[in-house]
């Protein structure tokens, strides 16, 4: 069972994508959501929103708490900030450099190249955030220049952009092949 962060932002187009892999999953919406999950999605959106949303309904501390022990967590965009940021779930060894690309104007879409992917991800950029300084210990799929925009660490996996807004459910299909080990 996978869940998906579901207090503000791209959520139902994540488990729209879980739902056509034909994967398990809930919205999460207060802490007794996160009983027994596989996994979990924290999706884009604005991460200042989120964060308030999450302390003031008591996610935070738990899911900083189930993160950091392991569990497996894919987060895009909103989602790779609040995983990078030390004052957030502080799991990615990065600076990261909010609306690192520019402002909603400067949205664009790319194909890339990611590392473990057969073929170009068209990817959607939407404000969206970018790493760099990234420790020895997280693992680089993919940059635009020097600017990092897709990681993974351990149990986690980051993304700058929008997989869940395009038709390509590869990188959803590596998220729970690799890290939530289930077969799709
Ligand atoms: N810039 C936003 C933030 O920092 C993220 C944008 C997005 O998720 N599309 O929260």
């Amino acid at each position: 069972m996978i869940g998906v962060l579901s207090l503000q932002g791209a959520i139902n187009e994540h488990q729209k994508v879980l739902d056509n892999l034909g994967v398990d999953n809930r919205a999460v919406l207060e802490p007794t959501d996160l009983e027994g999950l596989d996994g979990l999605i924290i999706p884009g959106g604005e991460s200042t929103a989120i964060k308030k949303l999450m302390v003031f309904n008591g996610l935070f501390p738990a899911i900083k708490k189930l993160v950091q022990n392991g569990l497996p967590t894919f987060g895009t965009c909103a989602g790779m900030v609040l995983l990078s940021q030390p004052e957030s779930f502080d799991t990615i060894d990065a600076t990261v450099v909010r609306n690192g690309f520019g402002r909603q104007q400067q949205s664009f879409e790319e194909d890339l190249a990611i590392q473990g992917l057969d073929g170009p991800f068209h990817a959607v950029f939407i404000r969206a955030p970018y790493l760099t300084n990234v420790g020895s210990d997280v693992k680089v799929l993919a940059k635009i220049d020097d600017r990092v925009i897709a990681v993974t660490k351990d149990n986690v996996l980051a993304t700058a952009f929008h997989p869940e807004l395009t038709p390509d459910s590869r990188l959803h299909k590596y998220f729970i092949e690799n890290f939530v080990h289930q077969t799709v």
